[in-house]
């Protein structure tokens, strides 16, 4: 079925004579066959998106549905590579191509050749369903690829073979109700716009741990949950994704860049493949798969980046596995919609966003959770997201920072003059949150005990006094506080420099384990209590503030990973030494 091109405006180009085309459907336009993708029809008449530079492209050219919506490839393979927003495989492009994409080429998303051990797991005779793992690659020495009967097969397995194969070779046969044989191979075929099923939702009650303190004992991110890190330019965004990404307790990682401009991209590119996996030593790409837009390529591909990028992150939690999608930024894809939406003619809403942006970010968001996976068998698989905003100028204010706070439970705000100041990460602790407090709290005191949660919300009084004082201070200055007051300030000066300041660039603090930042955020809350008490007993406040247990526990996060427990404790006993000599002589 082909139409003739009408129009051209950029990536969006208008095709008639479409008779048999649905809107979803993936085209090649063009002599150059450019891939596109239907956004909707009108008639014959429909509205492409294309994916690529549409120079030289005019009316008359001809336009070709393949009949099948955009999907991406599924199995191993997947693991270390870099694709770009429509799951083309950027270096093996590079390899082709040289350094810039050419138009029109056609690359599989996994390689053809490649043969990948495959390892049954069940037997002839045996029965089984979509969802259910047939078997197993060991795909890099990270993970383990799981093989997945595809959703809508069942019946009775035929036959099922161990050996190598290439991921269109037969590894199974499955015989359904009717008879008929279906074979299955390592790869699968997923629309990337439909959400993959799974049999129920579950309320994420496991926190993702991620090593930093400001997000593990503050704000905390559930697996399976969604968060936003907004923030201007500078203000650590990318630092924070990094360690999310490196550091997060999860098995794996897809990371989303539509970066604006080309450079920022290619940073990623050039950064990434270089990051170990701190926990494992080795590289981190053998558990991650980068989606990139680079510059060369039209905003058009940065819309489907986000979908691609979910759809494979499904594919791995549907597997039974913890994954974290990062999308890097969810405000250059608003832009992208907002272009094409703008070509298409719609009405235009808030800033010229288009009307639908709210809902395209919340099913992107959506399609995050705990989930129960396909199959015979019980299988629990998350999928936590993670977005970055930024928003022009830093300004929340916008639709689309908006919108994203609407459907995310978790908001780590970054802030300009934190950053300024060189306070790292720059999450201003006033204005973040994190609904999943009370779904953790369980977790939390079963395996850290009920005093991490109480403390964090000691920890959390006393940083919003401190805001309140700073005011009273601003206005009278700060001879009208108490010495209870003052204590206060200093505790939650303690609180933001000594605790949640944390340096991404020194090996011993870019992370802290949950035990760690416990102890660590004990020291300085039995500091400002046995302060608090001395103080009653008429102590003396400038010597109880001088004490040198305080330098200690300014200097405790960089002490090494096998002394802490030592030290934290000796700290702990000097400064309870040093309050009593204080009181004593009151
Ligand atoms: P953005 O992506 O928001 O533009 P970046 O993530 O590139 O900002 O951060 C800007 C700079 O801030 C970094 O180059 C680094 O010097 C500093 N920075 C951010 N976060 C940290 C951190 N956790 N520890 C130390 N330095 C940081």
């Amino acid at each position: 079925m082909s139409g003739k091109v009408t129009k051209v405006s950029g990536p969006l180009v208008v095709a008639e004579g479409l008779v048999d085309a649905n809107v979803a459907d993936v085209v090649r336009v063009g002599e150059k066959q450019l891939i596109g993708e239907i956004l909707n029809m009108t008639g014959d008449s429909a509205s492409i998106q294309v994916y690529e530079e549409t120079s030289g492209l005019g009316p008359g050219a001809e336009v070709v549905t393949t009949g099948s919506p955009l999907s991406v490839e599924l199995g191993p393979g997947l693991l270390e590579n870099i694709y770009d927003g429509i799951q083309r495989p950027l270096e093996e492009i590079r390899a082709v191509a040289g350094h810039t994409i050419t138009r029109g080429i056609f690359i599989p998303a996994l390689n053809r050749d490649k043969k990948w051990k495959f390892k049954p797991l069940l037997d002839i005779g045996e029965r089984v369903v979509g969802g259910d793992i047939i078997g197993t690659v060991q795909e890099t020495t990270a993970i383990e690829h799981r093989i997945l009967v595809p959703n809508g097969v069942s019946g009775v397995i035929r036959s099922i073979e161990a050996g190598e194969f290439t991921v269109e070779e037969t590894v199974a046969v499955v015989e359904g109700e009717d008879g008929k044989q279906t074979p299955l191979t390592m790869m699968q075929k997923w629309p990337v716009r439909v959400a993959r099923p799974y049999k129920k939702k579950h309320v994420p009650n496991r926190p993702l741990n991620s090593g930093q303190r400001i997000i593990d004992t503050l704000f905390p991110l559930a697996k399976g949950g969604t968060a936003a890190v907004p923030g201007p330019f500078g203000s650590g965004k990318t630092v924070v994704q990094h360690a999310l990404a490196k550091w997060s307790d999860v098995d794996v990682v897809i990371y989303i860049g539509c970066g604006e401009r080309g450079n920022e991209m290619t940073d990623v590119l050039n950064e990434f493949p270089e990051l170990t996996d701190p926990r494992s030593g080795e590289p981190l790409m053998r558990r991650t798969v980068l989606i990139a837009n680079t510059s060369d390529m039209p905003v058009a591909a940065r819309e489907a980046s986000i979908y691609t990028g979910i759809t494979i992150a499904e594919y791995f939690r549907d597997m039974g596995y913890d994954v974290a999608v990062i999308a890097d930024s969810t405000s250059r894809w608003a832009e992208a919609l907002r272009e094409m939406s703008g070509r298409l003619e719609e009405m235009p809403g808030e800033e010229g966003y288009p009307a639908y942006l709210a809902s395209r970010l919340a099913q992107f968001y959506e399609r995050a959770g705990v989930i129960e996976c396909m199959g015979s068998e019980e299988r629990l698989g998350s999928l936590t997201a993670i977005g970055a905003v930024s928003p022009p100028g830093g300004d929340t204010s916008e639709p689309v920072s908006q919108a994203t706070m609407r459907i995310v439970k978790v908001f780590w705000g970054l802030d300009s003059s934190l950053a300024y100041a060189r306070h790292f990460p720059a999450i201003n602790w006033l204005t973040s949150y994190s609904l999943y407090v009370d779904t953790l709290r369980p977790w939390y005191d079963a395996n850290m005990g009920k005093e991490f949660m109480l403390d964090r919300e000691r920890a959390m009084t006393i940083l919003g006094e401190e805001a309140n004082l700073q005011e009273i201070v601003k206005l009278v200055g700060a001879d009208s506080l108490g010495a209870g007051e003052r204590l206060t300030l200093e505790t939650a000066k303690m609180i933001r420099e000594d605790f949640l300041q944390q340096n991404a660039f020194v090996d011993v603090d870019s992370f802290s384990s949950y035990d760690r930042q416990l102890r660590l955020l004990k020291l300085i809350l039995d500091y400002d209590a046995l302060c608090r008490e001395a103080l009653g007993a008429g102590a003396d406040m400038e010597a109880l503030f001088k004490i040198e247990a305080r330098e200690r526990i300014a200097r405790a996060k960089t002490v090494p990973a096998d002394a802490y427990e030592a030290v934290y404790a000796e700290i702990d006993a000097a400064m309870r030494e040093d309050i009593a000599q204080i009181r004593k002589g009151a």
